[in-house]
């Protein structure tokens, strides 16, 4: 008898289908009865036709569709104790006391705070009489795990987020289409990749196609940028290159903390080189599309473990995240992950760039 939810929540990434189908495959194998709530910390807190019941059949031929059919979404009541509340009271009443959170380091810190909430947030629905006492003791504890859905690659403590993979898909698809128009104009296309705080995808998306200058957060260059990056690419082109590539992730800077952006890059390239630079900017496109095979079997592995941890949980066991380590699924402490990744936050808005480096470690 116990209910087990899954969510979304937060921005979406390509994989959290095969995650969400994974969790209620697995928790319907071992005999759980398991809900869907839509629209993330929205859903919990509105209930009635948001939590649905799943079937085996409900998940099926979803795991090649990018996005969430679940929907995901930012929920500000959830930030209150007030909309915690009624999230609570919507799950007592059907029993769920394990839930699956698939998001970002935000979702899984409220996730966090509302386990450690769960007694306070009884009591108090007792008190009002929104449930019984019966109800009180048979729910009083909530179990929760996390999967880390982004794109970003921006989370401490796994070696890979669902969607990344099928990110670096997209960009390496469009630098590759943009490649060959460029080689025939000798051109100089300037991309512009997500990664506000993490330059992963920008690092190993120029990796993958050659580029010849990737400027990303963590690694930022001196303010005499616009000298290295005109020397590399002159020497490029004297070296026969009819092409350049130039990457620029959405939060880069240099070393003195002013933005670098695909604008500044083109101009300086412009005006020093005379080459014909252009931009894309692939915005959206990452997150958008068909999972990768590594995003699917990544998220079902993940799932599957997540529906297991939380059956195994005890009323004293911490909470999970289920990480890629190695090649190994594996659940490592929640708020510790959250802690680091946060602090990575911090000290890049600090620019401690070497503290953020090494708190990332090698995710
Ligand atoms: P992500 O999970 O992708 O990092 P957000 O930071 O926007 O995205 O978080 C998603 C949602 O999680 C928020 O809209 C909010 O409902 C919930 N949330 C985030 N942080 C907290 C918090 N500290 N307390 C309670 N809820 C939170």
């Amino acid at each position: 008898d116990k209910g087990l939810a899954v969510f979304t929540s937060g921005g979406d990434s390509q994989g959290m289908n095969a995650a969400v189908r994974a969790c209620v495959r697995m928790a319907i194998y071992l005999g759980c009865k398991v809900y869907f709530i839509r629209e993330g910390y929205q859903g919990m807190v509105d209930g009635g036709d948001c939590i649905q019941e799943a079937s085996w059949s409900s998940v099926s031929s979803i795991i090649h569709r990018g996005g969430t059919i679940i929907g995901s979404a930012r929920c500000k009541d959830f930030r209150e104790r007030a909309g915690r509340l009624k999230a609570a009271n919507n799950l007592v009443q059907r029993g769920i006391t394990n839930l699956v959170v698939i998001g970002g380091d935000g979702s899984l810190t409220g996730a966090n705070l509302f386990r450690q909430e769960w007694s306070s947030l009884l009591d108090e629905l007792e008190k009002n009489k929104s449930i019984t006492p019966e109800q009180k003791n048979k729910y009083n504890v909530l179990h929760i795990v996390g999967l880390v859905g982004s794109i970003d690659n921006d989370f401490c403590g796994t070696d890979m987020t669902i969607g990344t993979d099928t990110a670096l898909h997209r960009i390496i698809e469009a630098i590759d289409a943009i490649a060959s128009t460029a080689y025939s104009h000798q051109r100089t296309f300037i991309m512009e990749v997500m990664g506000r705080h993490c330059g992963y995808l920008a690092l190993v998306g120029g990796l993958a196609c050659e580029a010849d200058f990737i400027f990303i957060p963590e690694m930022p260059p001196k303010v005499d940028w616009p000298d290295r990056l005109c020397t590399q690419l002159a020497q490029e082109r004297s070296a026969g290159q009819r092409l350049n590539i130039v990457i620029v992730a959405e939060g880069a800077s240099d070393r003195e903390g002013n933005p670098i952006t695909a604008e500044q890059v083109r101009k300086v390239i412009d005006e020093r080189l005379k080459h014909d630079a252009r931009i894309t900017v692939l915005g959206h496109v990452q997150r958008g599309g068909n999972p990768s095979a590594f995003d699917r079997v990544l998220a079902c592995r993940m799932g599957a473990e997540a529906t297991l941890a939380l059956m195994e949980a005890t009323p004293e066991s911490v909470p999970v995240v289920i990480s890629l380590d190695g090649n190994q699924t594996v659940r490592v402490p929640l708020m510790e992950c959250v802690e680091r990744t946060q602090a990575v936050a911090k000290a890049m808005a600090e620019r401690r760039w070497a503290d953020a480096v090494k708190l990332r470690g090698r995710s």
